[in-house]
């Protein structure tokens, strides 16, 4: 079995594909050109935002966020412990001090009630000027973003959705990477939306903020890129990238964001009817008015379990299990001897301990779903 089946999903596509990506071979388009504009237009329309600026990767999309507000050294920005290094990775490279938050042990994103306490205990001490949080919709489910944003308008900070593995979340009937004052997405293969190779995406309502980055993202250019005006970087989605998730886009549109809830269904369906939550076990929860775009099927095992011994049976059983994420943010080597090595987050280093990321991709059927239950339960 495969952790996310691409070859599946290739498979069923690649007859669009091939040919689109030939097309653009055959007219040695390969930086920019309709391919990207068009795709550009068709994800801000989903989204339902005014600008998306695609780019190089999602790290360089949280970058050129941070950059156009002009964020650095003596700034602060508030950052879930648990998530993927570059939510808070992209705050240190500009120079600004990432201040690590909690995380809700039942949805994996940002705790709102220790947000608030964090920006106080901040506020008191002084030492920054505090920026932006950053809320990320992990494994797939959009942030509290009704909570996130009162706080964020009553102490004045900015709002950077980390939607890397949140496209095509809902809250409220809004779509996910349309919450944040800026909101990025990834197109790494394995996300929700995920291209064959590196490709991301900005979206913003603000024009002001959409020039500066599309600036930004081509050597700070002016009129033109050989007219630079400012201090830039080099970020671009390739032309062939553009035309791999024109076709992605449909299928993820037409079948396959309903299709893997329905497998996420199955899982909590076949896990419960088991007795998973009489062993201890914690499954994924999605409150009223929230949709997730299942990243990830994340559960965490009972208090205790010896998840590497786990780990490796499952896989002795063909069935790869992953670790998302072993670390705390706060405990990154990087931050060592750092402020942002100080942070308060019990949730998350009790988490870090239970989690296991299950094999889930549209294409899983019924019985791999059931494969997988039965062997997982046997084992705790
Ligand atoms: C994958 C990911 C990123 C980075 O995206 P890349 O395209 O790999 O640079 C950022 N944040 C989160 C939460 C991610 O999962």
């Amino acid at each position: 079995m495969e952790f996310r089946d691409l070859k599946k999903q290739y498979q069923v596509l690649k007859t669009d594909i091939d040919s689109k990506v030939q097309t653009a071979c055959a007219n040695a388009q390969f930086i920019g050109g309709a391919p990207v504009k068009d795709l550009e237009k068709a994800l801000a329309e989903y989204v339902g935002v005014k600008h998306c600026i695609t780019c190089a990767n999602g790290t360089d999309a949280l970058s050129l966020a941070v950059m156009a507000w002009g964020i650095g050294e003596g700034d602060a920005v508030f950052v879930p412990d648990f998530t993927y290094f570059a939510s808070g990775e992209i705050v240190a490279y500009e120079g600004a001090t990432p201040i690590f938050v909690d995380v809700c042990r039942d949805t994996y994103n940002i705790d709102p009630v220790k947000l608030e306490k964090a920006i106080i205990k901040a506020k008191d001490e002084g030492k920054y000027n505090l920026k932006a949080v950053v809320a990320v919709d992990l494994f797939g489910l959009p942030a509290d973003f009704d909570e996130i944003k009162k706080i964020c308008k009553k102490y004045d900070l900015l709002l950077l959705e980390d939607g890397a593995q949140g496209f095509g979340g809902k809250l409220g009937g809004k779509t996910a990477c349309g919450f944040g004052d800026i909101s990025t997405t990834s197109f790494f293969p394995a996300k929700p939306l995920g291209c064959y190779g590196d490709g991301g995406a900005v979206f913003t309502d603000n024009d002001e903020w959409a020039d500066l980055i599309r600036s930004y993202a081509v050597h700070g250019k002016g009129s033109s890129k050989y007219d630079n005006i400012r201090v830039g970087v080099n970020s671009r989605l390739d032309t062939v990238q553009a035309c791999v998730l024109d076709v992605k886009f449909d299928a993820f549109k037409k079948y396959e964001l309903e299709d893997i809830n329905k497998v996420a269904a199955k899982y909590t369906e076949l896990f419960t009817a088991a007795g998973a939550l009489e062993k201890g076990m914690v499954l994924p929860v999605i409150k009223q008015g929230f949709y997730s775009s299942w990243a990830q099927y994340t559960i965490q095992l009972p208090k205790g379990a010896d998840r590497e011994k786990i780990q490796s049976e499952m896989k002795a059983l063909g069935i790869p299990t992953m670790i998302y994420y072993i670390k705390p943010m706060h405990c990154q080597g990087a931050f060592e001897g750092t402020d942002s090595a100080v942070a308060d987050c019990e949730v998350t280093d009790e988490i870090c301990d239970r989690v296991l990321s299950l094999p889930l991709d549209p294409y899983k059927s019924d019985e791999d779903i059931q494969k997988v239950v039965s062997e997982l339960i046997k084992l705790v």
